[in-house]
C-alpha cells in the first residue's frame, strides 16, 4: 500500500470561505478519494492559517478577540467542507498549541544547524498587508499591489529577522533542473525558473508590534520579541500536522502532493523548500499549481470584492452537482468561469439527459424484463469500448501527467454517451418481445449495469454522494468507496438486484 500525503493551501481565516476556496478544496478532495479507490493509504490535510494583521484587524473590527474571532471561521469552513463533502482526515488550525510548537521547534532547527540564516537588519519598503509582504517595484502599478489593487500599501521601516533566502539560490535553480515535475504545470515552472533568473533576495521573517503571531524564539539584539511573519507560520503546517518534532512524524513527511493556487508558488517552491532544506528535512515531493475560478473574467477574492453565495451554488442543484461543474468546466490547470448559465446547461445536459437518464432507464428495464435482477452475461462489445476511455480516466487523475480533473470527467462522461448509444442502437424493449432473443436482451441489460456500476465508481472522486446513490440503486454490494480500481475489469455484476430510487438528478422545473 502506498502511502499519499496530500495537502491544500490553508486558507486565510480574515473572512468567509468563497467558491475560490471551495474549487481548491473540492480538486483535492477529488485527487483524495481518486487515490483511495486505488488502494493508497491517504492522509489528506486542510486547515486554516489564523494568525496576522489581517486577522487581528478583521476581529478588531467585529469587536471580538482575535481567538474568538478565528474560532468561529474555523467552524464555518469546516461545515461548508462537510457539506461540500471534502473528506479531510484533518484540519489544522495554526492556533493549536501543538502547531505552535512545531514551527518554534522547526525554526530552533534552523538555527542550531545554519545559524548564519537568520540575521537581523533595518529594512524599509512598500508593505501589502493584504500578501503580507513587501513588494518590490516590478510588483506595483499605479502605487498598488497588483494583487491587491483595493488596499493601500504602507511604507514600514523596521529592525526585523531575516532568512537568507539567496543563500538557497543554487540549490532551487538545481532542483527544479533535477524534478522537472516538482511544480506544475508547466506555466507555473516557467514563472519560477523566471523569478530564480532576477536572483532570490533575503526576506525579512519577523514583524515588530504584532501580536497575532507566533512569538519568533529569537529575541533581537535590542532585547525585543517579535511576531513571526504569516507565512513562516502557515508553510510548516504541512510538517507540523505529521506531529514534528515528536517521534515518528518522520513516517508520515514529506507529502506526495501539495495543491495550491497559482499566486502562492514562490512560497511554496522557493521560501519552503528553502526553509525545509536548512532545517535538514526532506522536500514535498510535488506542488501542483491550480487556476482561479473566474466570475465576469474577475478572480473571486475577499480582497478584489467579488462574490457568489457558496449557499446559492449549493443551493441550486445540491453539492455534488456544483462539485461537477467546478471540476468539469474549470481547468485543474488553468483559469475559468462560473456562470449560472454554464451550470444550469451543464446540469441539465451531463447529469440530468446524459447519466441520470441511462441510470433510470436502465434500472427500469432491468425491474420490468428481469424481475429487478442483473442476468448474467460475460463482458463484451462496450466494456471493450469503454477501455481506452477508462485509461484517459487514469491518466488524467493518477498525477503522472498532471491532475487534469477535467479530462478525467470528460473521460467517464463519453463512456455515459457511449451507455446511451448503445441501448438507443441495441433497443432492450425490441429484443423483449421476442422470445427467442432472450439471450441478447440479457446481455444487453447485463452490459448497461455493468457500465454504469464503473460510472459509479469512476465517478466517485467527483460526485461521491451521488455516486452511492447509483451504487445502491444498482444493488452494488457494500458501499462505493470500498470498491477498488483494480477490481473493474473483473467487476460482476450479476445477480445484483436494482431498486428504483428517486432520480439522480432532478430535471430543474423550465
Ligand atoms: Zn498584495
Amino acid at each position: 500500500m502506498s502511502r499519499f500525503y496530500l495537502t491544500t493551501a490553508i486558507d486565510y481565516a480574515n473572512g468567509e470561505p468563497h467558491i475560490g476556496h471551495a474549487y481548491e478544496k473540492i480538486g483535492a478532495d477529488a485527487i483524495a478519494r481518486y487515490h483511495r479507490l486505488r488502494g493508497d493509504q491517504v492522509q489528506f490535510l486542510t486547515g486554516l492559517d489564523e494568525h496576522g494583521q489581517k486577522v487581528a484587524q478583521a476581529a478588531a473590527d467585529r469587536g471580538v478577540s482575535p481567538q474568538q474571532f478565528v474560532d468561529d471561521i474555523a467552524s464555518r469552513f469546516q461545515t461548508m467542507w462537510q457539506r461540500l463533502g471534502v473528506s479531510y482526515d484533518r484540519f489544522i488550525r495554526t492556533t493549536e498549541s501543538g502547531h505552535k510548537r512545531g514551527v518554534r521547534a522547526l525554526i530552533e532547527r534552523i538555527h542550531e544547524r545554519n545559524p548564519d540564516d537568520f540575521y537581523e537588519q533595518s529594512y524599509e519598503g512598500w508593505y501589502c498587508v493584504g500578501c503580507e509582504l513587501f513588494k518590490r517595484d516590478n510588483e506595483i502599478v499605479d502605487g498598488r499591489c497588483v494583487l491587491h489593487p483595493t488596499r493601500t500599501l504602507e511604507w514600514t521601516t523596521e529592525r526585523n529577522w531575516f532568512f537568507r533566502l539567496s543563500r538557497y539560490q543554487s540549490f532551487i535553480k538545481k532542483l527544479f533542473d533535477e524534478r522537472p515535475d516538482f511544480l506544475c504545470p508547466e506555466t507555473r515552472r516557467n514563472e519560477i525558473l523566471s523569478l530564480l533568473d532576477q536572483g532570490l533576495e533575503d526576506i525579512s521573517i519577523t514583524r515588530s508590534r504584532l501580536a497575532w503571531a507566533i512569538p519568533f524564539p529569537l529575541r533581537t539584539s535590542t532585547g525585543e520579541e517579535q511576531g513571526t511573519w504569516v507565512w513562516f507560520d502557515a508553510l510548516p503546517n504541512y510538517l507540523t500536522a505529521t506531529g514534528f518534532p515528536d517521534a515518528g512524524y518522520d513516517t508520515r513527511w514529506p507529502a506526495q502532493l501539495h495543491v495550491i493556487g497559482k499566486d502562492i508558488t514562490r512560497l511554496h517552491c522557493v521560501i519552503w523548500p528553502a526553509m525545509l532544506h536548512s532545517a535538514g528535512l526532506p522536500l514535498p515531493e510535488r506542488v501542483w499549481a491550480h487556476g482561479f475560478v473566474l466570475l465576469s473574467g474577475e478572480r473571486f477574492s475577499k480582497s478584489a470584492g467579488v462574490r457568489l453565495d457558496l449557499d446559492e451554488a449549493i443551493g441550486r442543484y445540491g453539492a455534488d452537482a456544483l462539485r461537477y461543474f467546478l471540476l468539469r468546466e474549470v481547468p485543474f490547470d488553468a483559469d475559468g468561469s462560473f456562470s449560472f448559465e454554464r451550470f444550469d446547461d451543464r446540469y441539465t445536459a451531463d447529469l440530468a439527459n446524459s447519466l441520470g437518464n441511462l441510470a433510470s432507464r436502465a434500472i427500469a428495464m432491468v425491474e420490468k424484463y428481469c424481475d429487478g435482477v442483473v442476468p448474467a452475461a460475460a463482458p463484451g462489445a462496450l466494456d471493450a469500448a469503454d477501455a481506452a476511455d477508462l485509461a484517459a480516466y487514469h491518466a488524467s487523475a493518477d498525477g503522472a501527467r498532471g491532475y487534469l480533473l477535467q479530462d478525467a470527467l470528460a473521460a467517464v462522461m463519453r463512456c455515459v454517451s457511449r451507455g446511451n448509444e448503445f441501448v438507443q442502437s441495441s433497443q432492450p424493449w425490441a429484443l423483449a418481445k421476442d422470445p427467442s432473443r432472450r439471450g441478447e436482451l440479457e446481455a444487453v441489460l447485463a452490459a448497461i449495469v455493468r457500465q454504469l456500476a464503473r460510472h459509479a465508481l469512476y465517478l466517485a472522486p467527483f460526485m461521491p454522494q451521488k455516486a452511492q446513490e447509483l451504487w445502491t440503486q444498482l444493488g452494488g454490494p457494500e458501499t462505493v468507496s470500498a470498491q477498488r480500481f483494480a477490481a473493474t475489469n473483473t467487476l460482476d455484476v450479476t445477480g445484483w438486484r436494482v431498486t428504483k430510487g428517486a432520480p439522480l438528478f432532478p430535471k430543474p422545473p423550465s
